[in-house]
């Protein structure tokens, strides 16, 4: 492996994401190159620092569940809003075709007006 291709890993190196081999690769170079250790150093004391300042403990399991509940519900709408606003034209037909239908008397269990 080459410094090029050692810094472009560095990232995923640090979190653990390329796969063995690759993960090998890496290490071995940054054992062997101090220009890339270097890298690997600061970006390691970045992470780390990060980690430190902005990572919060995880929320409780019942909180989690509630907000994964509120997450779902709230696409759900947002879904179905879309499909109204997509769709506005088929949906205003239909309205109007039930809306003929209940006044005609042909909509099933409804009667004719006079
Ligand atoms: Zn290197």
């Amino acid at each position: 492996m080459n410094c090029d291709r050692c810094l472009a890993l560095l990232n995923d190196y640090l979190d653990g994401e390329l796969d063995g081999n690759l993960q090998e690769q890496a290490k071995t170079h940054l054992q062997a190159c101090p220009v890339c250790h270097m890298q690997f150093e600061q970006a390691n004391l970045a992470k780390q620092f990060i980690h430190r300042k902005f990572c919060l403990p995880p929320a409780p399991l019942g909180l989690q569940n509630r907000i994964c509940r509120a997450i779902r519900k709230s696409s759900a709408k947002k879904y179905i809003r879309k499909i109204f606003i997509s769709h506005r034209i088929l949906v205003e037909m239909a309205v109007c075709t039930v809306f003929l239908a209940v006044i005609t008397g042909t909509y099933p269990g409804s009667s004719p007006s006079s």
